[in-house]
């Protein structure tokens, strides 16, 4: 017999999402209990750029939401969070790329983002540390970036009514949880937001690892103050296959700069891997020439959790009542979190959420719906 549960919801995961999916509950009073297992995952391997993405329309209301969404709680992140609007200067070769560009600010445009052309001679007056002869830039002055680790950490101690527990999860079924230890906690709703982790735990998840590498350098003074990435980053971010690289640095709070970017699939190995890792260095030396002079001081990789659209799992499980997912947030979890978090507290509460929830439902999926139709 279940014994009376002493929280409302449980929170499988203390990632990013699994944390600000517990403040936004908390903040709508609900106790939330948050388990997490300290394999740690994405959040602690990822790059923190809050970015508005427009592969398509669901993306794109997503993070934009979700940038809007961040900047209202800035003032209340602590410095560790390490959160700086910095935007984000979309980087043309040459002319031909310049039609991107304009391409890309007319679609932020249509969904209320604001982006600014710049020519070649602005392009390097902001930045002198970029080649010469480039064709110009879309800025967007919105975006910025975020220490997630830190965030995360903010996010699960910032409210009395979240508990954390350490605990690794080996089974759940519709509002229980099994832990490895033998124990079996239920609460009226348990989420799931323990990114690739969440496959082991509901198979029919179509969720596959994206292998990706960064290298920070060491400290330097200011040299660059937004993020830099080239227009071509978005076919890489989602090629649905094969390894690809694109140009993508970041400049931290600290001086240092943070290289990406790469995407690799059908591996779960760790290692930094060298015929990646080299060819992504060379493509940010190709951008940013005096890079060569740095020094690089770490580099890593992490598994972006990839679904088979690009968008991320949102809702009640369809054949398991009282089960939520949020999973699959590939390379934007960070940016996405906290329209994440509230769209799914409205859909819980069954409140109307401020974007629409539909292309994020786990029913797109007919693995998850358990039907052929
Ligand atoms: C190289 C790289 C660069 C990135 N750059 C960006 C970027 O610039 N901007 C951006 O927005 N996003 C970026 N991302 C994506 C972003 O980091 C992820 O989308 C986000 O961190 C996912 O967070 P999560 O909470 O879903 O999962 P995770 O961070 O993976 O957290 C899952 C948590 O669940 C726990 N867990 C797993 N299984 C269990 C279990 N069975 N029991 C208990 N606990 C469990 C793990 O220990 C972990 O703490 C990047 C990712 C990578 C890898």
């Amino acid at each position: 017999m279940k014994g009376q549960p002493e929280v409302d919801v449980i929170v499988v995961g203390a990632g990013i999402i699994g944390a600000a999916c517990a403040h936004a509950l908390a903040g709508r009073g609900l106790r939330v209990q948050v388990l997490d297992d300290a394999r740690g995952g994405a959040t602690g391997a990822g790059m923190g750029h809050l970015v508005a993405m427009d592969d398509n329309p669901a993306e794109l209301a997503l993070s934009h939401y979700s940038i809007g969404l961040w900047r209202q709680i800035r003032e209340q992140l602590p410095p560790a969070c390490a959160y700086r609007n910095c935007g984000t200067l979309w980087l043309a070769a040459d002319g031909a790329e310049m039609d991107l560009a304009r391409v890309k600010q007319q679609t932020l445009a249509e969904h209320g983002v604001a982006g600014q052309l710049l020519d070649g001679q602005q392009l390097a007056a902001l930045e002198p540390m970029l080649r010469q002869g480039l064709g110009g830039a879309l800025k967007v002055p919105g975006d910025g970036i975020l220490y997630a680790p830190a965030t995360a950490h903010w996010l699960l101690s910032d409210n009395p009514l979240i508990s954390r527990q350490a605990a690794t999860v080996q089974g759940v079924a519709g509002d229980q949880v099994a832990l490895d230890d033998g124990q079996v906690l239920h609460a009226p709703r348990v989420l799931l937001a323990n990114g690739l982790g969440a496959q082991a735990l509901v198979p029919a998840l179509p969720l596959r690892p994206k292998k990706g590498h960064l290298l920070i350098t060491d400290r330097y003074p200011q040299p660059l103050s937004h993020q830099l990435v080239e227009l071509g980053y978005a076919a890489s971010a989602h090629a649905s296959d094969g390894t690809s690289v694109a140009f993508n640095v970041q400049p931290r709070p600290t001086g240092q700069l943070l290289i990406g970017s790469s995407r690799q699939f059908d591996t779960l190995d760790p290692e930094v891997d060298p015929t990646v890792l080299a060819p992504m260095l060379r493509r940010a030396v190709a951008y940013l020439p005096p890079l060569a002079q740095l020094n690089g001081i770490r580099a890593w990789t992490g598994f972006r959790a990839a679904t088979p659209d690009g968008l991320p799992i949102l809702g009640q499980h369809p054949q398991q009542p009282g089960l939520w997912l949020a999973v699959g947030h590939e390379g934007l979890g960070v940016t996405t979190a906290p329209g994440s978090a509230r769209l799914l507290v409205d859909l819980i509460l069954g409140e109307r959420p401020a974007i629409d929830p539909r292309p994020y439902l786990p029913e797109r999926f007919t693995d998850l719906r358990g039907d052929t139709r």
